[in-house]
């Protein structure tokens, strides 16, 4: 790309430049080009991708070419729009990202809904005391707990995670969204830096790594190239943390609390059988994503 177009004479102005780019993310195999151009442009000229269709004829200054250029480069090595950018947008809430976490995917707003319901029946069968414990494990960049915590100001809420970058990154985005004082972070491994006798709360939820360790090279390689490969690695059948998180979750649950945990979409049988095998839930609910896949599981401790 020249800093004049083809013709030699006009400039790149925003329209011309979105049609090169689009064309050119179309022969790499990029998915949506079009939209990944406005999204890059947008991110370099700090407008939002409705301001390019009205600015359509501005031209860009050779440093915006060159910024823009580079953003072209890193996408079509296949690095996500959402670390390139730095933000993803998850329940209608903009959260910062960066490669210590996982980008927060749409199916798993599944598993903040049936949070929600979840409280919401709970809340209503305790008239008196409306307050609840809520843990979420796995937090990464916080999306989940945040867009729960957004919801609900009555109750109390906290989050871990392994990595004290994710900790760190999910505390900026607390205080992006004036969260920071209804959510208590700290780091550590599942529950591991609990005590069953004085940690106990009424909800328990994870979106834990559940991807087989022999398919996670046949994942788009947007996914295994840039994201945490820990964040997504649940081991040979890829139930290791599930299983952890299922015969652990009862001790640090009052009778009654909820487990709500996101499975991938082939798992329903395995989780099921495990959760039996627990024995300590009764109530196992599954619910499906927007694909129609088998996504979430939720059980109560037996009381
Ligand atoms: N749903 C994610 C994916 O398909 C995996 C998330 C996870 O392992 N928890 O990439």
């Amino acid at each position: 790309m020249e800093h004049h177009s083809e013709s030699g004479a006009t400039p790149w102005n925003i329209v011309k430049l979105l049609k090169w780019t689009t064309s050119y993310f179309k022969s790499h195999g990029i998915d949506s080009p079009r939209a990944t151009a406005e999204i890059l442009l947008a991110h370099i000229l700090k407008l939002t991708r409705i301001d390019l269709y009205l600015r359509y004829d501005q031209p860009l200054c050779s440093d915006e070419l060159k910024r823009f250029k580079a953003l072209i480069k890193r996408r079509v090595k296949r690095e996500p729009v959402a670390y390139i950018v730095g933000v993803k947008e998850f329940w209608s809430m903009d959260f910062i990202v960066t490669r210590n976490v996982l980008i927060p995917r749409p199916e798993t707003e599944c598993l903040v809904e049936a949070a929600i319901s979840v409280l919401h029946r709970d809340s209503k069968q305790n008239a008196k005391d409306k307050s609840r414990r809520v843990l979420e494990l796995g937090t990464g960049s916080g999306a989940i707990i945040l867009a729960l915590a957004s919801q609900s100001t009555e109750h109390l809420f906290f989050a871990s995670d392994r990595s004290l970058q994710a900790v760190a990154l999910a505390k900026e985005n607390a205080g992006r969204h004036g969260l920071d004082k209804a959510v208590d972070f700290f780091c550590g491994d599942w529950l591991a830096p609990l005590s069953d006798d004085r940690h106990r709360f009424d909800m328990i939820i994870s979106n834990p790594p559940y991807i087989r360790t022999r398919a996670i090279g046949r994942l788009q390689p947007e996914i295994y190239k840039f994201e945490p490969i820990v964040a997504l690695d649940g081991d040979q059948d890829g139930l290791l943390c599930l299983r952890l998180i299922i015969d652990s979750a009862y001790r640090y649950l009052n009778p009654g609390g909820s487990l709500i945990l996101e499975i991938g979409h082939d798992q329903k049988t395995e989780v099921k059988k495990t959760i039996d095998r627990c024995g300590n839930y009764e109530k196992v609910v599954f619910k499906k994503d927007y694909s129609g896949w088998d996504r979430i599981v939720q059980m109560q401790k037996k009381s």
